[in-house]
């Protein structure tokens, strides 16, 4: 028989939890109360006893941990056989995991093996004829899906940025079970992951930040979103993701969920869609100026101000008028 339960996998990071394990605690917390559903910690790890009586502690779940000398990195193979022992034993409803490189690399191999239906990136969700929705973004934004399980158990991924990370502190302290789980190494196996080391950057300083996203069509055009930030005495340039993953800017200059947290006093965001996971890293911008081509781009629902023009004849046209008016 299926279990009222909401399981929840964690994921570590340089000796702690990542913030998007905090996040999916928030969103089971959310549907927990939607179902009536208890929710249950599942961490697989190494030496991982102490952050187990950490997070039952402070959150008053109750917690397992699976200790394993290959549980030490991340790895798809004995990660994914570690958890499935143990999902099998609590039998849960739910299984929720974060929208992170584990998240999606293991979410559909937990499905298959439960039978179970796989409904990733979900950023809201809500009761609609006594069924849990879950929506999520597809298109870049444009369209919103709303998706139900037909099947009894679902496993979840939840989009990093859509919940605010869980900083309740329990009353109770939830109970704490370590097993041990041997696992032979599998086909493959991480030798090395490596973190680039934390560099420089003019971002945190700056009063104004001019951001570049893909929508300035060319590495290029770069050079007048430096000159537009050039114009302000602190001011520093920041890119979305995909403008750093292209090349054209170091990652020191990506802002957003897995890049730098800004709150300057103006943010200027250059052909950016507004994806949630820039959106949680420049949302606290004090004045946001939004110059997109698609009047119906998601970044011009935070914006305050909104200019809807080819930012390739809009910025060389304001750099003109400041130019002349000096
Ligand atoms: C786990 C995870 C973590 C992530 N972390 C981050 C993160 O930290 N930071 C981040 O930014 N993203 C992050 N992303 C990626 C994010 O989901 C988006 O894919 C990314 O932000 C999109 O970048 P963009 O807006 O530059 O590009 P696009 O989504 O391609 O948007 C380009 C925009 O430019 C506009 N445009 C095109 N031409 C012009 C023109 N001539 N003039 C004006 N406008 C124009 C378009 O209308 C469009 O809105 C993450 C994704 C995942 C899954």
């Amino acid at each position: 028989m299926m279990e009222d339960k909401i399981a929840i996998i964690a994921e570590l990071s340089r000796g702690g939890f990542t913030r998007a394990t905090h996040e999916v605690i928030s969103f089971a917390r959310e549907l927990g109360s939607a179902c009536a559903h208890s929710e249950i910690i599942i961490i697989p790890g190494k030496n991982i006893r102490g952050l187990a009586e950490e997070i039952a502690r402070t959150s008053g779940i109750d917690v397992i941990g699976i200790e394993a000398e290959t549980l030490d990195l991340y790895s798809a193979e004995p990660f994914k056989s570690a958890i499935l022992d143990v999902l099998k034993d609590i039998n849960p409803a739910y299984v929720c995991l974060p929208h992170s490189a584990m998240g999606f690399d293991l979410a559909p191999g937990i499905a298959v093996d439960l039978g179970a239906a796989c409904i990733t990136a979900v950023e809201e969700i809500h009761e609609d004829k006594k069924r849990i929705c879950f929506s999520k973004s597809m298109w870049g934004g444009k369209i919103r899906a709303e998706l139900v399980s037909m099947t009894q158990r679902a496993v979840l991924t939840v989009l990093p940025g859509a919940w605010t990370a869980s900083v309740e502190e329990a009353f109770i302290a939830g109970s704490v079970r370590m097993v041990k789980a041997n696992l032979a190494l599998g086909a493959s196996e991480i030798t090395l992951m490596e973190a680039p080391g934390e560099r420089e950057s003019e971002l945190p300083g700056a009063d104004v930040i001019v951001s570049a996203g893909r929508g300035i069509g060319k590495e290029e055009n770069l050079e007048m979103i430096r000159k537009l930030a050039g114009i302000f005495s602190r001011g520093a340039v920041g890119a979305s993701r995909s403008v750093c993953d292209l090349g054209w800017l170091g990652h020191k200059h990506q802002i957003g969920f897995t890049g730098k947290t800004v709150s300057p006093g103006l943010y200027i965001a250059c052909g950016i869609s507004g994806a949630i996971q820039h959106i949680s890293g420049m949302k606290d911008s004090q004045m946001v100026i939004a110059i997109n081509i698609d009047p119906h781009a998601p970044i011009f629902n935070i914006a305050d101000y909104c200019i809807v023009e080819d930012l390739t004849e809009f910025i060389p046209a304001l750099l003109e008028l400041v130019e002349i008016s000096r």
